[in-house]
């Protein structure tokens, strides 16, 4: 029977709890960790389940047939899986996506009630009434309709904001007016109170929010970046956060991370931080899942739907 490896960049702590929370849930085999598999038994591993590897710790498994992520994002391996034409599988997790539309509906509320302006008045001694914007006078724009982006639109639904949403191909969403392709962006970014990125990291998304892009958001819109910090370009956001064209930024993602204690952000008034966790994977949901995937691999040959190498997502 084809071996199955745990690579992660997790402490040895952690990685037992999850071998453990994984095994529970498979039949007649086990994922093993790396010193469990000797340099010969190393050809016979078929499948890797990874958290935040490095593609050196992958490299040591030459006949690798596809590749199971602990993670939603994949950017770290999509080029190495494409070299090596090794097959990608991302976590898809409805309970984590549910998380991820839990935290865009408190953000969005944050902002919507004006709570960041409130905790700086109270800094500054101020007591001062803002006014309330209806959920139905708000514009919500989404970047990203995939398995996160369409939970968190059919969350902010239940309260009635206006949402828009953006993304590569064409879609057509009951209540939310769609947008994809450059002048889709332009046409959605001109029309937005509070953008909400949840794209994932490719070559296409780099920076997709720059100085170019930012600056067709309307003066006083508020940016929550929850996918990747590198599709923002931090140094635009200052630009417009200084100006004053984007009011306030809520930002759970860096370029680097943990978030340097150099960064302006931690001390900037605009800008709240958050420590990359709108959605944890969730180890309970997570371990069945995977185990699931494992277990049917194994029984029949089937590997899940895998990541689109070219497209990067
Ligand atoms: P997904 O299901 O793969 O969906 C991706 C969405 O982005 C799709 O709607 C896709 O358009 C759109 N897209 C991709 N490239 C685009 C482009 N160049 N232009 C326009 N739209 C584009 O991804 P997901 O599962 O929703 O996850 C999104 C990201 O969230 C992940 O990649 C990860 O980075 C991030 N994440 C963050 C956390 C956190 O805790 N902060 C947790 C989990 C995940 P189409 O529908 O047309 O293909």
């Amino acid at each position: 029977m084809s071996k199955i490896v745990f690579l992660s960049s997790y402490d040895s702590e952690l990685e037992s709890i999850w071998m453990d929370s994984i095994n529970q849930h498979l039949n007649d085999t086990s994922i093993l960790l790396p010193h469990q598999i000797s340099d010969n038994e190393a050809q016979e591993v078929e499948v890797a389940v990874v958290a935040n590897a490095d593609p050196d710790q992958i490299s040591h498994y030459p006949n690798l047939v596809w590749i199971q992520s602990l993670w939603v994002g994949i950017e770290n391996l999509v080029s190495y899986c494409a070299n090596h034409k090794i097959k990608l599988v991302k976590l898809v997790d409805p309970q984590l996506a549910k998380i991820m539309a839990e935290s865009v509906l408190a953000w969005t509320l944050f902002l919507q009630r004006n709570m960041h302006r409130y905790s700086q008045q109270q800094k500054e001694l101020v007591w001062k009434q803002l006014p309330n914007v209806n959920s139905s006078d708000l514009n919500i724009s989404v970047l990203g309709t995939g398995n996160l982006g369409i939970e968190a639109i059919n969350t902010l639904k239940q309260l009635e904001f206006n949402i828009s949403a953006w993304s590569r191909t064409s879609k057509t969403i009951d209540d939310v007016t769609c947008y994809s392709g450059s002048d889709g962006l332009s046409s959605m970014l001109g029309n937005t109170d509070i953008l909400i990125n949840l794209l994932p990291l490719t070559d296409e998304t780099f920076h997709l929010l720059n100085e170019r892009t930012l600056s067709m958001l309307p003066r006083g819109a508020k940016v929550v970046n929850f996918s990747r910090g590198a599709v923002l370009d931090s140094d635009a956001l200052l630009v417009l956060l200084d100006s004053g064209h984007v009011e306030h930024a809520i930002l759970d993602v860096f370029e680097v991370e943990p978030l340097p204690s150099t960064s302006i952000f931690w001390c900037h008034p605009q800008v709240t931080v958050l420590p990359h966790i709108s959605a944890p994977t969730n180890m309970n949901s997570a371990s069945k899942i995977v185990a699931e995937n494992l277990g049917v691999y194994l029984n029949n040959g089937n590997i899940p739907d895998t990541v689109n190498t070219s497209k990067g997502y």
